[in-house]
């Protein structure tokens, strides 16, 4: 569902040309999910803006659900990246004013599904996250292990095919991040979407079906 071939990606800083992506060869399997590890500052969450086609620099062929973003319009691509795949970020992203049904349900509708539809799949998604009792309360009222639980519910909402996921539990105590991780596994699988799931954590890493290590640039 993710087919990258020799994906490249450079910085120019101050006169120098940095390369941050070597030329990265990825297949990712419906279903599968996949860790990116690697130490700092070795393109992880570059990688991801590559699949997530949010930017633009990228050479080499980057295909999604069978789609060659190089050859995407501009409106291509962004309804590429609303029907195929789900983000969840180290921090949220939440929106403060919404309440944590409105923000799974904010997604949907922006797919045109109904007020009533969209309402339904996102009490179904929080709940299952154990949120069935703070649907009313806005991203400040909850703990921030509820609120990573927000966002991986909003990053579902419309069953991607892909989640992308940068350190998603990052922010969290290691108690918190081994339950919510516990729990985003657990969903990812049972609507058989894809995962790329960049992370420093070993421990998370062990739980995924396979692991990708990013070693200056390339895949190691
Ligand atoms: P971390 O584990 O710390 O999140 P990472 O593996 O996600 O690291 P990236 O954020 O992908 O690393 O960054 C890889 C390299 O690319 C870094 O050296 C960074 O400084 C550089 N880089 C990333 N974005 C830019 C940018 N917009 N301009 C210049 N350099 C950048
Ligand atoms: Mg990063």
């Amino acid at each position: 569902v993710i087919h990258l071939a020799d994906v490249r990606r450079s910085f120019a800083q101050g006169g120098v040309t940095i390369d941050v992506l070597k030329g990265i060869n990825l297949a990712v399997q419906p279903g599968e999910i996949v860790g990116l590890l690697g130490p700092s500052g070795s393109g992880k969450s570059t990688l991801l803006q590559a699949v997530g086609l949010l930017e633009g620099g990228f050479t080499g062929s980057i295909r999604i659900a069978s789609e060659e973003a190089a050859n995407l319009s501009s409106n291509g691509r962004t309804l590429l990246r609303k029907t195929a795949l789900g983000f969840i970020y180290q921090f949220h992203h939440l929106l403060p004013d919404f309440t944590a049904r409105e923000n799974v349900v904010l997604p949907q509708l922006i797919m045109g599904k109904t007020r009533d539809e969209a309402a339904e799949r996102a009490d179904q998604l929080l709940s299952r996250l154990g949120l069935g009792q703070r649907l009313d309360h806005r991203p400040s009222q909850l703990s921030g292990g509820e609120q990573q639980r927000v966002a991986v519910a909003r990053a579902l909402a419309n069953r991607p095919k892909v989640v992308l996921a940068d350190e998603p539990t990052g922010n969290l105590d290691e108690a918190t991040a081994d339950i919510v991780f516990a729990e985003f596994l657990h969903l990812v699988r049972e609507e058989g979407s894809a995962a790329l799931v960049a992370t420093h954590n070993e421990r998370l890493a062990t739980r995924m079906d396979r692991v990708v290590r990013l070693h200056d640039g390339r895949i190691a």
